[in-house]
Formats: C-alpha cells, structure tokens, sequence
C-alpha cells in the first residue's frame, strides 16, 4: 500500500468517520426535536380551534337572544304554525348571517333552518307564561367554514358528529368515513389518514340538543419534516462543506507530504547512481525541512567520501604501478631510489621530499633523487637532516615557519647509506607516519643494497680473480662490441697482446706465488698503461689484452712499448726476501677498420707469436696484410 494510500486511508478514519457519525447523531438530534415540535404545534392549534369553538357557541348564544328578542318571531311563536316559524327563522337567520337555527319545545322541534352541518351552536330559552319555554339553539358558523378557518399551512380539520364526517381540510377525503371516526381519533397522538402521518389532537362538543360534534386538529408531521429535511439539509449541507474543505485540505497535505517523500525518494535515488549534483529543495523549518537539510549533508558528506574514496584508489593505483616500475628497475640504482623517495612521499601526502647519500668518507651528502619543489623546505629538511645525524638512527623532525620536515636513515639505522627527507606545510608528523616512513626508507636501502650486491657478483663473473683484470669472457665481449663500434663509425680498433717471457722459469726457480705475484704486477702495468675507457684483460696463462677504441696500429705500438718499457722497468720484489726479480714481456700489436674481432686477435696473437720467435722482450706489428686497415 502507498504512502498516500494509507496517508488518505488514515485521514478518512480520523475525520470523516467521525464526521459521518456526528452528522447522523445531529440529524437524529434533530428529527426527534422536530417531530415534538409538530406534535407541540398540533396542540396549540386544537386548543385555539377549542377556543374559537366556544366563542362561537357564545356568539351562537347571543344571536340566539337577539332572536329571542325579536317580535315578530315572538308573533310567530304564539300562532304555532311552524310553517309561519320557519319563514320568519329563515328571513332572520339571512339578515344575522347565521348558519342555522333550531326551535325547541317540550323536545319537538317547531322549525329548524340552515345547514345540518352547522357547529358549535348557543342556545337561549325563552319562558312564556301560560307555555313551555321554547329554546333557540342558533349556530354562526357550519363545519366546513370552521374547518377553513382553523386550517393554515400544515394544519388540517375534520368535523364529525355521530361517526359521519362533516367537513375536513384533508387533501383527500379519507377512503372510509370510518377512517376518521372520533374512535379512531386520538385525544392527543398520531394518526395515518389517507397514507400521511399526522399529529393528532381532538375534542368534542355538543351543539343542537347536545350532540356530540368532534373536531379534529391534525399536523402534517411532513410539512414539520419538511422543516426537518430543512434543517437537516442545512446540516448536511454544512457538513459536506466542512468534509469538502477537510478532504480539500487533506488532499492538499497529502500531495505536499507525498511531494516532499517523493521528492526524498527522487534524491535518494539519484545519489544511489552516483549523481550528487542537486539538492533536496528545503522550505520552512518544519521536520520535513530539517530532514531534507540532514539529507543534503549527508549527500555532501557522501560525495566528500566518494571523493576521497576516488583519490585513494587514484593513489592505490599509483603505488600499484610503481610497485611494477620498482620491479622493472629493481638493478637501476637512480631509479630505485626515485622511486623510493617518490613513495615515502606520496604514503605521508608530503609536498616535496629528497634521497641523499653518503658520498665521501667524512659524511656529505649527495642529493641521488628529489620529488616536488623543494624551495620553500630547504630550511626545514636541512635542520631535519641535521637533528637525524644525532638521533642515533632515530626519525628526526624539524620545523620552519608553516613547513615540517622529517628525515630518516636511508638502510639499516645502526649503518646508514644515506638519508631520506620529506616535508609538508601546516601539518606535523605523527608517530605513526615517522614510523612508516622510517620503514619505507629502510626497505629503499635494503633494496639499494641488494643492487650493489648484484653489481659485485656481475663485477666477480666478468674480473680475473688473481689479477683484478677483465677475465677471458669479458674480454670477448669487449672486443665484439668495439668491432661493431669500430664497424658502425669507420674507427680504427687497435689491439695489444702480451706474454710473460720466460714466466715458466719464475714459477721453476721461485715457486708458483712467486709467480702469482709477477702475474699481478705486471697486470697492474698494463692497467697504469692502459687508458681511462680501456678495460685491459687476462687473456689467458700469463697472457695480457687490451682493445683500443679509435687506436690504429701505430697507437697500439706506442702503448705496447709503454707497457713493455714499464715492466723491464720493475723491481719485483722476490717473497723470500733476497732482492728482487725482474721480467719481461713480448707484445704482439694489430689494427683494424673492418671490424672482424677474430680475425684482429689471429693477427695480434701472430704479431706475438713473432715478437717471441725474434728474441722477446719486443713489440711487433701484424702483418700488413692483415693490419691493412688500420696501418694506414
Ligand atoms: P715463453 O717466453 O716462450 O713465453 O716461455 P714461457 O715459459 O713463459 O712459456 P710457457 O708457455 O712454456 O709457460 C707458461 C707458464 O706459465 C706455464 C704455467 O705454469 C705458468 N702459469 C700459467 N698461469 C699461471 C698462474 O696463474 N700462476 C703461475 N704462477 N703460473 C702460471
Ligand atoms: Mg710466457
Ligand atoms: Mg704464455
């Protein structure tokens, strides 16, 4: 069931039930005290019509002493003939306007003239010497008349005498005279004549040698209950209007309550698909209003939260991509520490932050990454920095002006690589962001620790152990790539190769560290030989190599003889204490433009084999033909 259902259904049990109900008690109210008012009207008209019919008889009487008076009916009288009575009566009774006249004597009527239906009659007795009195019953008015007279608007008159009816005021006659005999006519009551229900109040009198004469007054109770229906109608009438004006008003209460829940239902609805552009409108500062205000709070609130809601995930996703980016450049020293730097950031949403390293053994710093601008903290992140060296590998924390910085050691606390600052205005930093912080930036150095341990073991796979020069595999790999360089730019690529003479007999006379030891001298020699961007190498044996990026042969020549000058030069220092040894080597010298590293080498190798053959301790060059390249 709606809301207005049971909004509508609520308000027809509380006002128009009782309303239906207090009409039908008003209408009874009024029905019953209409229907003793009819029976209160009735009364008084029959005692008026009493009234009436006893001041007739008494002008019945005084008529009937005018009679008396008259001396011609006297004369009339003494001849009794009635005939002579009759015709003087009649005259008289024309000239007094009388309905009729009856003389009595002795009970014998001596002349009656007038209508039979004459009422309400008085009667004088007049007394003769020598006769009977005769009485004169006169009567001024018939039934018919008097019934006229007594009846008005919603007052009817019956007259019978002895069960015959002589005049009635009804609309129709009753269907059966009986039907309104005196029997049948309460003295006070009601009475259904002819199908309409009447008040009823009747009296009889006695007229004309003391018959009785009934009269009837009867009250139309539907002309009183039309007065009813009147009144009740006006009620009625009254009472529609209130339940119009009632429905009117619920009805308009209603559609605003409903309005304003659908209008509730309509923004609930609307913020349920994730729309919290428009308001719930509020008017007045009923409850509906305040609810609609507590709704468009919690709708701004809401959207607040989305809001955020978004940024987290904006940010989620973020560190998800750098945890990606982190494990592509988990070898890239610069990178990881960007990223690093970059993340300790964003976890405490500080506006700027730096990674430094401990570049020299007295403790400055090298900034290696930077995130945001850090112009308006240097202040803070300086002293930050500055507060951590003496923290004993503590968070520390400084401020300047609206600024807060916070510096923890980059690696383990106890042996720091370095130091990771991060700084954000207005807002200091709680325990629990310095500990994350502190932990982000632990892990950045374990991270960072792990590369260097990488390095090492990619540095140990491709270096000669005993000589710390590039080992037989990596001299390969040089030598491929220069040759392509050399290939890609038309450079010459020299190449010098080097055997220690005699090394066979070092090892015989002075033992095999001894041996070791001459291996490494001689290698540090050609390392000093060597330029910055050239990686001399362990050949092999006691064999040396070093390519010469952009070197022709001459170049390669000029090298070769430093490096064989140096080592003639060296006083070795003999491990069992007597003085020192000395050796030296031959060099086998090769260039070349073509950019064949095998064929370079073959060239180099040979250019050694014939230093060797012609006494060692000398530098010679390959072949022409093979050298044509570079001996230009
Ligand atoms: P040549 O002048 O013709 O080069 O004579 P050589 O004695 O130097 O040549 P040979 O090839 O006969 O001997 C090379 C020796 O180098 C043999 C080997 O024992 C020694 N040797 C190779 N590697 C090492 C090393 O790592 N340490 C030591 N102590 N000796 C080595
Ligand atoms: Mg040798
Ligand atoms: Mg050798």
């Amino acid at each position: 069931m709606s809301f207005r259902t049971r909004l509508t259904l609520f308000f027809l049990l509380i006002v128009v039930v009782p309303m239906i109900a207090l009409g039908a008690v008003v209408a009874r109210v009024v029905s019953t005290s209409q229907d003793a008012k009819a029976a209160a009207q009735n009364r008084a008209s029959a005692a008026a019509a009493l009234a009436d019919v006893r001041r007739l008889a008494a002008d019945g009487v005084a008529a009937a002493g005018r009679l008396a008076r008259d001396p011609a009916l006297a004369a009339a009288s003494q001849t009794a003939t009635a005939a002579d009575d009759r015709a003087r009566l009649r005259t008289l009774a024309a000239q007094l306007g009388l309905a009729r006249v009856r003389l009595v004597r002795d009970g014998r009527t001596l002349a009656d003239v007038g209508a039979r239906t004459a009422i309400a009659s008085g009667a004088v007795h007049v007394r003769r010497p020598a006769a009977a009195p005769v009485a004169i019953e006169v009567s001024t008015t018939t039934a018919g008349r008097f019934a006229r007279t007594v009846s008005t608007h919603g007052v009817r008159a019956l007259v019978t005498r002895d069960g015959a009816l002589l005049a009635s005021t009804l609309p129709a006659r009753p269907a059966h005279p009986a039907a309104a005999s005196p029997a049948r006519l309460p003295a006070h009551g009601t009475v259904t004549l002819g199908g309409v229900a009447y008040a009823a109040a009747s009296f009889t009198t006695r007229d004309f040698g003391g018959r009785p004469t009934t009269v009837a007054i009867l009250t139309d109770r539907s002309a009183a209950a039309s007065a009813v229906t009147r009144d009740q109608r006006i009620a009625i009438v009254l009472l529609a209007l209130f339940l119009l004006l009632a429905f009117a008003g619920a009805l308009l209460i209603s559609r605003r309550l409903h309005g304003q829940v659908a209008r509730f239902l309509l923004a609930a609805k609307r913020i349920g698909r994730g729309d919290f552009s428009g308001a719930v409108p509020v008017e007045g500062r009923d409850e509906f209003a305040q609810l609609g205000r507590e709704f468009n709070r919690m709708s701004d609130q809401l959207e607040r939260r989305m809001h955020e809601l978004a940024l987290e995930r904006e940010r989620l996703r973020e560190s998800i991509q750098r945890i990606g980016a982190t494990f592509a450049a988990n070898l890239d020293r610069a990178a990881l520490l960007e990223i690093g730097t970059r993340t300790i950031a964003d976890a405490v949403q500080a506006q700027c932050g730096r990674a430094a390293v401990h570049a020299a053994a007295d403790g400055a710093l090298l900034e290696v990454a930077r995130v945001g601008d850090l112009a308006a903290a240097q202040e803070a992140i300086a002293t930050a920095e500055t507060h951590l060296q003496a923290a004993c590998g503590r968070p520390a924390t400084a401020t300047a002006g609206a600024v807060h910085a916070l510096a923890v050691p980059l690696g383990a606390p106890d042996a720091p690589r370095g130091v990771v600052s991060v700084a954000r205005p207005h807002q200091p930093f709680a325990d629990a962001e310095r500990e994350l912080v502190a932990s982000l930036a632990r892990q950045t150095g374990l991270s960072l620790e792990n590369v260097d341990l990488h390095d090492q073991v990619a540095r140990q796979a491709v270096t000669d152990e005993l000589t710390g020069l590039s080992n037989h595999g990596r001299f390969q790999q040089v030598i491929a790539a220069e040759a392509a360089a050399a290939r890609r730019f038309d450079h010459p690529l020299g190449l010098v190769m080097l055997d220690i003479d005699d090394f066979k007999r070092v090892n015989d006379t002075y033992g095999h560290q001894q041996g070791d030891l001459v291996l490494r001298e001689v290698a540090a020699a050609l390392r000093a030989c060597s330029r910055e961007v050239d990686e001399p190498a362990r050949y092999g044996g006691e064999e040396l190599a070093v390519a010469l990026q952009q070197t022709d042969l001459d170049g390669a020549e000029a090298i070769a003889e430093r490096v064989r000058m140096t080592v003639e030069a060296l006083a070795l220092p003999r491990l069992d204490g007597a003085g020192t040894l000395r050796v030296t080597v031959s060099c086998g010298v090769a260039a070349s433009a073509d950019g064949d590293p095998v064929a370079l080498v073959a060239a180099a190798d040979a250019a050694l084999y014939g230093a060797k053959r012609s006494g060692k301790n000398r530098t010679v060059r390959a072949e022409p033909a093979v050298a044509a390249g570079g001996a230009g």
